[in-house]
């Protein structure tokens, strides 16, 4: 730190993002990317835009806000599109918290939340998930904060239903409830739906995941016209240019090819199953995941070592060195090559 930094960012310690090596040619299955391509035509979209770098991106995201409300089925006000999802999510912490308004959220989440919070300042609160890390809604209600929820959960992968959390939002009519959706696609159900019904909901996706796009940095969120302005004043005071042209042209491109997205979505599903009964069959309990993730744990090897010996054989996942999930991994759902290269690494170290 130089002496120069300031005093106000003193105790904040910066996310740590999931391993992106370029030393060797890892299984990469440690940060929930897809596995396949983007779609060629989010792909030749992207081409054809580069030719216009020269020229500024347009700061309304005009094309990209129409066709996301149509495929959504609400109104264009009522999106914004933001340079990943993060990027909204960081947004909505500063706009609807501050010191009388703390951020609330699960004290197993998106390790990003605390770090937001810190970032604007605001002070959080963390409910702990049940013994079986599952929400009890009830913990949620009457949250005196702006309540951020990750359905499906990272990095558990479990899900709460759209009435269950209805019921937090009723419950929490004079703060905004976040429903952070970026694994929605691999089972659960959208809460978009009632962006049109609360005033108080803000949901936020990404094309990280689902739509193959993470290296494109294409995130957006839901909510009334009004909480959208109110981040739209956030987002033309730092950043009016936030989705630069070849990421928007891929987004249209990939909102086009639906049909790619779905392909691969119900192949990251099957996928998803057959690596959960592989991996129960070799003694790990794994959670039921509603994600292109699991989280699970060995009978008897520690998650630490499981990780460290994976990465020797090339092979990464993700571990959290947090007392209450230390004994677990997050595995990111790959191709079925993928897996079957993890489950043959994992048999040599376990058995
Ligand atoms: N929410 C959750 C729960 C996540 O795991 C991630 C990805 N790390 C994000 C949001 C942000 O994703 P992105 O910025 O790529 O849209």
């Amino acid at each position: 730190m130089s002496r120069f930094f300031s005093k106000k960012f003193e105790y904040l310690t910066p996310y740590a993002p999931g391993e992106q090596p370029r030393d060797l040619d890892y299984v990469k299955l440690n940060t929930n990317e897809s596995p396949f391509p983007p779609s060629p035509l989010a792909q030749s979209f992207a081409q054809a835009a580069a030719r216009q770098l020269e020229l500024y991106p347009d700061p309304e995201c005009k094309a990209l806000h129409k066709k996301l409300a149509s495929a959504l089925n609400v109104s264009a006000d009522m999106i914004l599109c933001t340079n990943g999802s993060d990027e909204i999510l960081n947004f909505a912490f500063a706009a609807f918290c501050d010191i009388d308004t703390p951020a609330v959220f699960a004290d197993i989440t998106y390790g990003f939340y605390p770090v937001f919070a810190r970032y604007n300042g605001v002070p959080y609160r963390e409910i702990p998930l049940t013994d079986g890390f599952s929400i009890d809604i009830e913990d949620y209600f009457d949250a005196q904060g702006a309540v951020f929820i990750a359905n499906p959960n990272a990095p558990t992968g479990k899900v709460l239903s759209v009435s269950d959390i209805e019921k937090i939002i009723k419950n929490n009519s004079n703060d905004v409830v976040v429903i952070d959706e970026a694994y929605v696609d691999f089972g659960a159900e959208s809460c978009v739906p009632l962006t049109k019904k609360y005033d108080n909901l803000l949901v936020t996706q990404t094309f990280s995941k689902s739509r193959s796009m993470a290296g494109a940095r294409l995130g957006f969120g839901v909510g009334s016209p009004e909480l959208i302005a109110d981040l739209n004043t956030l987002k033309y005071s730092t950043n009016p240019y936030n989705i630069n042209r070849m990421t928007a042209a891929a987004g249209l491109g990939a909102l086009e090819d639906a049909a790619y997205t779905e392909e691969n979505r119900k192949t990251i599903i099957i996928n998803r199953d057959h690596l959960t009964k592989e991996l129960q069959k070799l003694g790990f309990d794994v959670l039921p995941s509603s994600a292109n993730f699991v989280f699970a744990k060995h009978e008897s090897a520690g998650g630490a070592y499981v990780y460290e010996e994976l990465k020797k054989r090339g092979v990464l996942i993700r571990h959290f060195d947090k007392p209450r999930i230390k004994d677990y991994n997050r595995i990111t759902v790959g191709t079925l090559e993928q897996c079957e290269i993890l489950l043959a690494k994992l048999k040599e170290i376990l058995l």
